[in-house]
C-alpha cells in the first residue's frame, strides 16, 4: 500500500474548518482507492506569529521539504493587519513558496454544470462548458522584487520593482506548455509588452520555447487589459492561460467570479520536484470564520489536485471530482446557494465535507 506523508498548514479564520473537511475526504479516498496519508500539523501566518512571533517558522519550512506535499488552508485576517509588511502572515504565504521552490501555480477555472446558473455571466457567453487552465509565475516579479520608500520633491514616495530573468520565463512557459500539449494545444501568453520592458522580455522567451520545443502548441499573445475584458466577452477562446505573479493573481480571481463561487476553486503550486502546495484560491474568510458557513469544496478540490500531480493516485482525485458534482445536485453552502431552488438544501461546511465523503463511498 502507497504511504505518503502530508503537512497541513490551516492558517487562519476559516482555515481549520475547510481543512478538516478536505482531510476527511482524503482518507475516505484512501480507504477506498488503497493507500494511506500521515498528516503532520504545522504553523503558518497570523497563528504562528501569535504562537512563535514569526509567520513563516523554520520548523514549518523544514516539514514541508521532508513531505510528499502540503495542504494549505488560508491566512491572514484583521488580528494581524497592523502589523508591517515583514512580519504579516501573507509574508508567510510568500515565503514558504519561495523556499520550496514552488515557481509555478496552477489555477483551474471549471464550471461545473451543476454551478452553470450561479456565473454571472449569460449562458449564451459561457458555452457548453467552461475550462481555463491559468498557470502563474510565482516567486518572481513585483512581489519579490526591490521595494522601498524613498523621498521626491519632499515627499514621501514608494516603489516596487518588476523583473524577471530569461531563465525565470523559461521554466514557468514549459510549465504551461507541458499543461497545454495535454489539454487543448492551445497557449496564450499574457503580458502588458506595449509598455514594460519585463513584458517584452517575456513575451519573446516564450515565443522562442515554444518554437523551439513545442512546436505542436498554438502560441497567442494578449495584453493584459485585454484579457481581462477578454475573459469576461467570451472565455471560451481561453484553453492555457501563462503569465506573471501579479497579472496571473489578478486575472484567476476574476476567472474564478466565472464560475461561481471563489469558494469552489483549487489550486496547486509545483516546483521541480513531484511535491507541492495545494490550497484554495480564495482568503481566510474572517466575516465568517467560526459561523459553519465556508465552503471546503476549493480546499476538498486542492486536494484531488494532490492526489493527482503530487502523489500517483489520478483515479482517486477524479472520483473525488466526480463526487463533489454529484453533491452540487442537492446541497449547497450559502455562497452557492439561491433561495427557492428546487430539490437542493442549504447546508454547513462540515456537512458538505460528509456528503463528498458519502458520494465518494457510494461511487466505489
Ligand atoms: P477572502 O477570499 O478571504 O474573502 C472574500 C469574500 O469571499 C468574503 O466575503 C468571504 O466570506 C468569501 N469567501 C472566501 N472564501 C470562502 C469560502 N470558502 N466559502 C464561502 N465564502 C468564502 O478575501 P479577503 O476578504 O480579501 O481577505 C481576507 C484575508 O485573507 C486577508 O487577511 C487576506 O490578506 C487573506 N488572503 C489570504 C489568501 C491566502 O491565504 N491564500 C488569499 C487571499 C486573501
Amino acid at each position: 500500500m502507497n504511504q505518503y506523508k502530508v503537512v497541513l498548514l490551516k492558517g487562519d479564520g476559516i482555515g481549520s474548518e475547510i481543512v478538516e473537511q478536505a482531510v476527511n475526504v482524503l482518507e475516505t479516498a484512501g480507504e477506498l482507492y488503497g493507500f494511506s496519508i500521515e498528516f503532520q500539523e504545522e504553523l503558518l501566518g497570523g497563528s504562528a506569529i501569535d504562537a512563535v512571533g514569526t509567520p513563516l517558522p523554520q520548523k514549518t519550512i523544514d516539514a514541508c521539504k521532508a513531505a510528499d506535499s502540503t495542504l494549505l488552508g488560508a491566512v491572514g485576517g484583521p488580528k494581524w493587519d497592523g502589523l508591517s509588511g515583514d512580519k504579516r502572515p501573507e509574508k508567510g504565504l510568500l515565503g514558504i513558496r519561495e523556499a520550496l521552490g514552488l515557481f509555478a501555480n496552477l489555477r483551474p477555472a471549471v464550471i461545473f454544470p451543476e454551478l452553470r446558473e450561479a456565473s454571472p455571466l449569460r449562458a449564451d457567453i459561457i458555452g457548453e462548458k467552461l475550462d481555463i487552465m491559468v498557470v502563474r509565475e510565482l516567486t518572481g516579479g513585483i512581489y519579490f522584487g526591490e521595494r522601498g520608500r524613498t523621498a521626491e520633491n519632499g515627499q514621501e514616495a514608494a516603489y516596487d520593482t518588476e523583473k524577471y530573468s530569461v531563465g525565470e520565463v523559461e521554466r514557468i512557459a514549459r510549465v504551461a506548455f507541458e499543461m497545454a500539449r495535454k489539454r487543448g494545444k492551445r497557449l496564450c501568453s499574457v503580458d502588458k509588452a506595449n509598455v514594460l520592458e519585463s513584458s517584452r522580455l517575456w513575451r519573446a522567451t516564450v515565443a522562442r520555447i515554444g518554437q523551439q520545443e513545442y512546436p505542436d502548441v498554438e502560441i497567442t499573445n494578449m495584453y493584459v487589459d485585454n484579457c481581462a475584458m477578454q475573459l469576461v466577452r467570451n472565455p471560451g477562446q481561453f484553453d492555457v492561460i501563462v503569465t506573471s505573479n501579479i497579472f496571473g493573481d489578478i486575472l484567476s480571481d476574476e476567472a474564478s467570479m466565472i464560475s461561481g463561487s471563489i469558494g469552489m476553486l483549487a489550486s496547486a503550486s509545483l516546483g521541480s520536484g513531484k511535491a507541492g502546495l495545494f490550497e484554495p484560491i480564495h482568503g481566510s474568510a474572517p466575516d465568517i470564520a467560526g459561523t459553519g458557513k465556508a465552503n471546503p469544496l476549493a480546499t476538498i478540490l486542492s486536494g484531488a489536485m494532490m492526489l493527482k500531480y503530487s502523489l500517483d493516485q489520478p483515479e482517486a482525485a477524479a472520483a473525488i471530482e466526480a463526487a463533489v458534482s454529484k453533491v452540487l445536485q442537492t446541497a449547497r453552502t450559502a455562497d452557492i446557494y439561491t433561495e427557492g431552488m428546487q430539490g437542493v438544501r442549504k447546508v454547513s461546511c462540515s456537512e458538505m465535507g460528509q456528503l463528498v465523503c458519502d458520494a465518494l463511498k457510494a461511487s466505489r
